[in-house]
């Protein structure tokens, strides 16, 4: 068994707790940078896991765990939801309502699915956690606030975060998308260039990117041998 599928081989089973927590999070969606109660949870998951867990810029989070000597690997999940009223009539619904910058009383839903980063994310990190024994190196599960207004990474960093974590090596961030079930775009940038973010203006848009990144999948698994 490689140690990939070592790590992965019981990934089913979390989903128990992993559907509760998505919806838990999506009944409780936090404007960006008011993620407190996101945060609050987040830092007592990775705490439970095992990770040296730190607050940085406010509503950030981040977990640590070191494993021996190898590739320090940085994992983001964004937190935030948006002023949108929900109108999926799912049980779990958002009703919640916070009063915005502007001091306006709005409705609040996780519309971008911020909630599932925060979810799939912690799946990782327990993940990675659980499998200890089958990887060496530094795992970063990062947990950025304020997104939709992009002032949550830069407040992170006003904080210190470049000293405060190890220096990844690798950085990945992941975004849900609408389309088929299953379907999964990868995409390398260059350090400093801005991460893809689709509203919902764009989604016109996101599908001719999407396709695009899927194309570039298969390329780059061809490249490398691989059948996807
Ligand atoms: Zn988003």
């Amino acid at each position: 068994m490689s140690a990939v599928d070592a790590v992965l081989s019981d990934l089913e089973a979390d989903l128990s707790w992993e559907r509760a927590l998505y919806e838990d999070l999506h009944r409780h969606p936090e404007l960006s940078l008011n993620e407190n109660r996101t945060a609050g949870i987040v830092e007592d998951q990775l705490t439970k896991f095992g990770y040296d867990v730190q607050r940085v810029g406010g509503t950030g989070v981040v977990g640590v765990l070191e494993n021996g000597s190898g590739p320090t690997v940085l994992a983001r999940a964004d937190m935030d939801a948006l002023p949108v009223k929900e109108a999926t009539g799912l049980p779990y619904s958002s009703t919640a309502r916070a009063t915005d910058s502007d001091g306006r009383t709005v409705p609040v839903a996780h519309a971008c699915g911020h909630d599932m980063h925060v979810t799939t994310l912690l799946g990782a990190a327990k993940k990675m956690a659980d499998g200890k024994g089958s990887w060496s190196g530094t795992y970063v599960a990062l947990f950025q606030p304020g997104e939709e207004l992009g002032t949550g990474a830069k407040a992170m960093i006003e904080d210190g975060l470049v000293r405060k974590i190890p220096k990844p090596d690798v950085a990945l961030a992941q975004h849900v998308m609408p389309g088929p079930a299953g379907r999964i775009g990868l995409r390398r940038r260059e350090p400093r260039e801005p991460l893809l973010h689709v509203r919902r203006q764009d989604l016109q848009r996101a599908d001719i990117e999407l396709a695009r990144d899927v194309l570039d999948l298969r390329g780059f698994n061809s490249e490398r041998g691989h059948v996807p």
